[in-house]
């Protein structure tokens, strides 16, 4: 063996045989088809870097492709590792971040330019529904949802417009694609590409360009792929058109086509232009690794027979099989297995582990989703307290609505955390520009919040001008509201100082919203808005300022959104207000708007700052979505939100596809490497008020065995904590939470509650919707209250208690809500 083998054959040790096999596989179509955790990536990863240090190809010239943003960098990092180098110049994305690479490049070919806007899903949905709406069509038969996602399926397809039209059966179908046609027609004149265009332009573009297309193909001499069962006909053709020697072979009887659309039955027609002739023969390096189980797109027209008829379309391709799980220990496989079982199309496949039995798999219910949230994060303490780093816990749920209530718990808790997919709402830039106004209002000398919305909307104020007032403020000493007054003192033009006059009788109107009249200064005012709340201020600044008008006016989908997120702003402040009231059972009724203002800041300044906080050694938390953590692992994992209706999601049970959903469940249980919770909550508010929520079907599916004693009582619909010592834990918590952002309260008390010195509900805060009774208290008891301290009960007033403390007096407190803790 030369020095250069001896070097490339490092990476084969810690690999079994067949990982061995597929790794030094000398070329050609190669399929790695195994469960969960057998090793596929790594497989993957490993023959990236074989393939490299073996001298067979450069870093430069192998692309590797896989579905997430997460993955994508999982991978890179996994090959890092093993090189030991730095992985610049490897091509290893998700299909779209590599396709739209590609045509930032060379989308002037196809009529665009390179600065193309990419409109996310919301942007998309939106411009469906103006298309619709100009076409005239009922947009309650035609939902703008429904209709996308039709229009998407035909792009996934690579139907172009005619064909859908041309396939069009009914009227329905005739709308869509009608829709379809006005809806590429706009996405063109603004410059921009939906998702599923970054598949199929770049797919266009090969096929139109034969010598573009060679030289992609020649640029990557090796293509692996991750996930394969998840790739739909798009990607299957992208993958054939970079690969296989002339794709018109790969298409199947009818000839032409993807090839998948062709051996479909034969139902569609094909996006094929011309033939490709006199080209080079491909390298057919083609390597893809998958499982049919964790098949979780067909929803997004992924198709489960590229990866089942591998063989069929390569026929000389080599298959190898995994089965020996290196993930999880045997209780967690066991329950995936048994779940999985459930599903009728699956291929049965023989996985074993030898990480022994492990911990039991936990079934929790709760009262509410506040209860799970602290339920799941005092388990994050617990588990942290064993010696689990916190980047080795993760938090799994089917939407990401289901997420907020999570990441409230863990900021009043001070836990790191990370949610992946999506920006933060926080960050957002219409939340921001919102803030920053409050955040001015609030303190004037704040000049970063100035600057950010001195123009915004834009009023004419350039940032020349807005430099000029900076820099006098600075030398002179005054706020940007005091030059905001005296404009031309800056030295601004005359149009300039006309429109900061414009700007500064807005900023004085919402000054006297939130302190009442000014003074001579217009500098100050005595706080007299006691009765002022968050959201109207957030309204009125919304209004005032006209940021609000301009969004509505706005042709661009993209604002839209911008607007339902103020919406979200505006209703996250009148929750803030809503506990404010509720809270002031602390007594005073005196806190004024300015002081409401203030916790409000500095509340979601937490909130937003979370993120981007310095990743501790522990590293962080994370939350995300069961699609978007395909292929990860932690030693920790928690699967929340198991509702019939949420998960499996309402419109899968509607529609009788129950078996996605089941393989959905399959990947995040197989996720886990040694702890895995499951809860479900009794009652939970998703988009409005609390509803009652029933446990999800799959768990009835969980095999028994693999559960630990507490489980099937969680699933039989009663809440529980499951056991004294989790409840002790769960209101350890609450002592700390105090009166945060989210009002909740656990789903019961815990068996040995009075063992606490707790009363039910006398340490808890509840949602207004879901109040819980109010405790009685019996004169004379001695209590301890989080800000007056120590005190005796004088009486009960109804749901009030009277309570003289021993330092500051008589109180009122409403007894649900005062978190007064019984002493001696
Ligand atoms: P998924 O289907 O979830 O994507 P996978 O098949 O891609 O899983 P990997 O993520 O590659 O599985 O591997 C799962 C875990 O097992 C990883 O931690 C990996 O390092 C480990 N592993 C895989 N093969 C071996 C092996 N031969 N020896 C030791 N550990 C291994
Ligand atoms: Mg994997």
């Amino acid at each position: 063996m030369n020095s250069v083998d001896a070097y490339a054959a490092e990476l084969l040790e810690g690999l079994n045989e067949p990982q061995r096999h597929a790794v030094q596989h000398p070329g050609g179509p190669l399929l790695v088809i195994a469960g969960a955790g057998s090793g596929k990536t790594r497989v993957l990863t490993h023959r990236v870097a074989y393939l490299v240090r073996s001298g067979q190809c450069g870093l430069g010239e192998i692309l590797a492709v896989t579905f997430t943003n997460k993955a994508a960098a999982e991978l890179r990092h996994r090959v890092g590792d093993l090189l030991g180098r730095s992985t610049r110049g490897l091509w290893v994305a998700t299909f779209h971040s590599a396709c739209a690479r590609i045509l930032r490049v060379e989308a002037e070919k196809l009529g665009y330019t390179r600065q193309f806007t990419i409109y996310d899903s919301d942007d998309s949905k939106r411009l469906v529904k103006r298309c619709l709406e100009a076409e005239g069509a009922d947009t309650k038969r035609f939902t703008p949802n429904a209709v996308r996602n039709q229009i998407s399926d035909h792009k996934n397809r690579l139907r172009s417009v005619e064909q859908a039209q041309d396939l069009a059966a009914g009227h329905y179908d005739r709308t869509v694609a009608d829709a379809y046609a006005a809806y590429q027609k706009q996405l063109v004149a603004n410059n921009a590409m939906d998702f599923d265009d970054l598949m199929g332009r770049t797919v266009d573009l090969f096929e139109r360009y034969p010598d573009v297309r060679e030289r992609y193909r020649r640029a990557f001499k090796h293509v692996l792929v991750d996930e394969y069962q998840d790739t739909n006909p798009a990607q299957y053709r992208f993958l054939q058109l970079l690969c296989m020697d002339d794709p018109m072979h790969q298409a199947g009887p009818s000839g032409g086509g993807t090839g998948r659309d062709a051996k479909g039955g034969g139902e569609d027609t094909n996006a094929l232009t011309a033939p490709l002739a006199g080209e080079e023969p491909g390298h057919r390096n083609l390597m893809v690794v998958g499982d049919d189980a964790q098949s979780i797109y067909g929803f997004r027209s992924a198709d489960i027979r590229n990866i089942l008829d591998f063989e069929d379309d390569f026929p000389d391709a080599e298959v190898i099989k995994l089965e020996q799980n290196y993930r999880s220990t045997q209780h967690i496989l066991d329950a995936a297995n048994g779940l999985i079982g459930h599903n009728s199309n699956q291929r049965p496949k023989h996985l074993f582990t030898e990480e022994g039995e492990g911990d039991e798999v936990r079934v929790r219910a709760m009262q509410d989703d506040h209860a799970e949230a602290r339920w799941v994060v005092s388990e994050v303490e617990r588990l942290a307290g064993e010696g689990v780093p916190l980047g080795e816990m993760a938090v799994l749920y089917r939407t990401n609505a289901l997420s907020r209530a999570i990441e409230t718990s863990l900021t009043q808790a001070e836990l790191d955390y990370q949610v992946i997919g999506g920006v933060r709402f926080f960050d957002r830039a219409e939340v921001k520009d919102a803030l920053s106004y409050l955040q001015w209002l609030h303190n004037p000398a704040n000049t970063v919040a100035f600057a950010r919305v001195v123009n915004r909307p834009r009023r004419g104020i350039g940032d020349t001008s807005v430099g000029r007032m900076l820099n006098h403020a600075a030398s002179t000493g005054v706020t940007p509201l005091e030059v905001i007054a005296d404009p031309a003192a800056a030295g601004l033009k005359t149009a300039a100082v006309k429109a900061v006059g414009a700007f500064a009788e807005q900023i004085a109107e919402l000054r006297e919203t939130l302190f009442g009249a000014p003074d001579e200064a217009g500098v100050g005012g005595t706080a007299s808005g006691s009765d002022l709340r968050v959201a109207d201020l957030v309204e009125d600044v919304l209004r005032v300022t006209g940021y609000r008008s301009e969004l509505e006016r706005s042709e661009d989908p993209q604002d839209e959104g911008r607007l339902e997120n103020l919406d979200q702003l505006h209703a996250y402040a009148e929750e803030f207000d809503a506990e404010g009231t509720a809270g002031a059972g602390e007594g005073t009724g005196s806190e004024d708007a300015f002081h409401a203002l203030d916790r409000f800041l500095q509340q979601t300044a937490l909130l937003s700052d979370a993120d981007s906080k310095a990743n501790g050694p522990e590293g962080q938390v994370t939350l995300m979505t069961l699609h978007n953590a395909k292929g990860l692992e932690y030693d920790a994992v928690f699967l929340v939100g198991l509702e019939d209706g949420i998960f499996p999601h309402s419109r899968a049970i509607d529609s009788g596809e129950l078996e996605e959903e089941r393989r959905l469940a399959y990947v995040g249980i197989t996720r886990a490497r040694r702890h895995l919770a499951i809860t479900w909550a009794r009652r939970r508010a998703m988009y409005g008020p609390p509803q009652s929520q029933v446990p999800s079907r799959f768990l009835r599916e969980l095999p028994h065995e693999a559960l630990d004693e507490t489980s099937p009582e969680a699933m039989s619909g009663q809440p529980s904590f499951g056991g004294s010592e989790r409840g002790r834990r769960d209101f350890s918590q609450i002592g700390r939470i105090g009166r945060g952002s989210s009002p909740s309260r656990p789903g019961g008390p815990p068996r040995d509650l009075s063992s606490l010195g707790l009363k039910r509900g006398s340490d808890l805060v509840s949602s207004k919707a879901d109040a819980p009774p109010a405790p009685t208290w019996q004169p004379g008891q001695r209590v301890r209250h989080v800000k007056f301290d120590t005190g005796e009960v004088v009486r009960m007033d109804g749901d009030v208690v009277v309570v003289h403390f021993d330092d500051v007096g008589e109180k009122r407190l409403i007894a649900g809500f005062a978190r007064l803790e019984a002493l001696g």
